[in-house]
């Protein structure tokens, strides 16, 4: 099977054509960052008007590259959410044309649940498996008991965990999204700073961030007082082997109450060298881990037709009622 997915569910926008959900024969994205940054974050207006813009030149260059036409087509993919409603709306406008003027099934897709595939692109993922989903916007622990039964097993109180990376960034000086850079600086400052890491104790596999964060914000405003330096480098080797150390924690203790076959780390945050280092330690000794490559760590299409493929085989395919669903999660 073939599959034409579509991902605009923020800030990049993406096309892909996928192979039984396996192969990537494309996987177009253009990002909207530079547009973005100079308001310190996504601004939904900007971003529903480049994915206008782009979404046909980028159709044009996936079909292109992956030298397939619409009649070699098995269906037709999108992601319906979650993200932002005018972003999701463009990519479901698309598919939808092409679904109606072809006459190819249409599949509506999870983000979530595409980032969580993106690893079925590097090995076919063994059930059950265990994820860790870690994005702009999520944190959570989700068992596969089987291709597409997804169910939560953690979640974070408040924010999420690239939230906190964002917004460290932010009061570090550091352009959106921030991730990349303090990931940068924390192999090169020293870990001098001791934040709280919340939750760690607890018997449970929730999470939560806004403390370390709030941590790190009064930290730097009370050195801005005080007329004290603080060495950006070593705030962010702090902060970062703190949430690292909560996030393998958690992780550690759901894989422990589990029979699984595979951990995944998935979701834009899973980018992250120090998360990616302490990862395999933990799983040496535990069982297989798959981190998906870099480029389908961040917003993809190929993640969401990797799993379009799950429920092409499974014949769950949308009418002409899907719509963007702004909040969805795998309660779905
Ligand atoms: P969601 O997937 O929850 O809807 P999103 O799609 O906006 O949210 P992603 O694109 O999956 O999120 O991930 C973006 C996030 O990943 C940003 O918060 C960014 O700072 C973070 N990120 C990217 N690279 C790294 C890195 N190396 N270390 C830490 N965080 C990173
Ligand atoms: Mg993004
Ligand atoms: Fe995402």
């Amino acid at each position: 099977t073939l599959i034409l997915a579509f991902e605009t569910s923020c800030d990049e926008t993406s096309v892909a054509v996928i192979k039984n959900g396996r192969e990537i024969l494309a996987n177009i994205i253009a990002t909207q960052i530079k547009s973005h940054q100079r308001f310190g974050g996504v601004v939904p207006e900007v971003a529903s008007r480049h994915h206008v813009e782009q979404i046909v030149h980028c159709t044009r260059l996936a079909l292109a590259e992956a030298q397939v036409t619409y009649q070699d087509l098995s269906a037709v993919a999108v992601t319906y959410g979650p993200g932002l409603v005018g972003s999701l709306l463009i990519g479901i406008m698309a598919a939808k044309s092409i679904s109606w003027a072809q006459n190819l099934p249409l599949i509506g897709v999870n983000h979530l649940a595409g980032h969580i595939y993106a690893a079925n692109l590097v090995k076919p993922i063994s059930y059950p498996a265990l994820a860790l989903v870690v994005s702009g916007g999520h944190t959570e622990l989700v068992r596969l008991s089987a291709p597409g039964e997804f169910q939560i097993l953690g979640d974070t109180r408040d924010d999420a965990v690239g939230e906190a990376f964002d917004k460290v960034g932010r009061m570090l000086g550091v352009n959106y999204p921030a991730g990349k850079t303090i990931d940068q600086w924390a192999h090169e400052g020293q870990d001098n700073f001791d934040f709280p890491r919340a939750m760690l104790q607890e018997d449970n596999l929730d999470f939560s961030f806004s403390g370390i964060k709030s941590a790190v914000i009064n930290t730097i405003h009370h050195a801005e007082q005080v007329g004290q330096t603080l060495n950006k480098k070593d705030i962010a080797t702090s902060f970062q082997k703190d949430v690292v150390e909560i996030l393998v924690t958690k992780t550690q203790r759901a894989w422990d109450q589990g029979d699984y076959q595979q951990l995944i780390v998935a979701g834009g945050v899973a980018a992250n060298q120090g998360l990616r280092e302490s990862m395999q330690q933990l799983m040496a000794s535990r069982g297989e881990l798959i981190f998906p490559p870099l480029r389908l760590c961040g917003d993809n299409a190929a993640m969401i037709g990797a799993f379009a493929h799950v429920k092409y085989q499974r014949g769950e395919f949308a009418d002409w009622t899907l719509n963007a669903d702004p909040s969805l999660d795998f309660s779905y």
